[in-house]
């Protein structure tokens, strides 16, 4: 089996690999029937996390159950099946409430950029789908799997109600699903924050009323023009970087909420300030799974398609490709087929 490995920063290789077996009887082995790249993979490719090893790359994934181990008892073979990054029991305290990203027993799901892969705990980590699905629908539910689960996660995190108006900072693809979540959890107003053409139009596909094109202060002034000098009801973190989050906590009004999903990387939080914004602060690796059956539902029913955000797919061999185009904002997000 070949598959993607990280070597060094941008450089990936489509290499042999061994073939994931079952090792343990919770675990399933699944064919893919597409993966992708994640903007998270672009911190190891940009060196920006370093790796000392070569590293199989890929968390996000779809396909058919090829194999179970001798404990699964609700997953079979042949099942259309969808999980997420962390495999989860789906039974702990921690997952009974909610928080599958820290179960008890969380294992990260790797090498996902390959024909095959290995899933921990598949029971708890795995939901399928009663009838395979029509090969239009496998972006949006290979979506799930991360993205669209994690910008659900945002608008959740946020508290994003009906009637409330909410900022995204951030124009990857996990804010621009941000965007879709919060309109379907109604919001009124969508302030998108971005500054590329056809990110912003994307954005208002999904359902952004206000474009702010301004970063860091200029951001902030420009969002609480546009809300009356009081600052947004809630505010999704999309990025994970210093500017993005300060961003976010200016951006929201006293009694507001900052949803924040981008994985943070050096940012520090002064307490002063924090103390003195009023703002609610919840975030962390998205717990996909809560939200898996729900988003399932939402895209064989037609009402969203968060695939959109797939605006490259390639072959699986050519995934170097698909990481130097999202490297280069040239793509928002690659889709791969094995
Ligand atoms: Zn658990």
């Amino acid at each position: 089996m070949k598959g993607a490995v990280l070597y060094g920063p941008r450089d990936v290789r489509f290499e042999e690999r061994d073939a994931p077996k079952i090792i343990k009887p919770t675990d399933a082995v699944i064919r893919m029937s597409a993966t992708c790249v994640c903007g998270s993979d672009l911190w190891p490719y940009r060196g920006i996390n370093p790796i000392d090893q070569p590293t199989p790359m890929g968390h996000e994934y779809c396909g058919i159950v090829e194999e179970v181990g001798s404990a699964v008892t609700s997953i079979r073979r042949g099942q259309f099946v969808i999980g997420s990054f962390f495999a989860s029991d789906n039974t702990c305290p921690i997952c009974q409430a909610g928080y599958q990203s820290s179960c008890q027993h969380r294992e990260l799901v790797g090498g996902a950029q390959a024909p095959l892969l290995r899933v921990p705990l598949a029971d708890g980590t795995l939901v399928a789908i009663p009838d395979s699905p029509s090969d239009d629908l496998i972006p949006s539910l290979l979506a799930l799997s991360d993205v669209m689960g994690t910008g659900w996660f945002a608008a959740d995190a946020a508290n994003v109600k009906p009637g409330m108006t909410v900022a995204v900072v951030g124009d990857g693809a996990v804010g621009l699903l941000g965007v879709l979540s919060a309109r379907q959890m109604g919001a009124e107003r969508i302030i998108a924050m971005s500054r590329h053409e056809s990110r912003q139009k994307l954005a208002r596909e999904f359902g952004a009323t206000d474009i702010v094109t301004e970063r860091g202060d200029d951001g902030v002034a420009h969002i609480k023009e546009l809300t009356n000098g009081i600052g947004a009801d809630a505010v999704l973190e999309c990025v994970g970087t210093q500017e993005s989050m300060t961003q976010a906590i200016r951006s929201t009004r006293p009694g507001g909420s900052v949803g924040f999903v981008g994985v943070p990387h050096g940012v520090e939080i002064n307490g002063e300030e924090l103390f003195y914004a009023h703002v609610h602060l919840h975030g962390g690796p998205a717990p996909v799974r809560r939200f898996l059956p729900e988003l399932i539902d939402l895209v064989l029913n037609g009402t969203i398609n968060p695939g959109k955000v797939f605006d490259l797919t390639l072959p699986l061999d050519e995934v170097a490709k698909g990481y130097r185009a999202m490297d280069e904002r040239r793509a928002i997000k690659t889709l791969l087929r094995p």
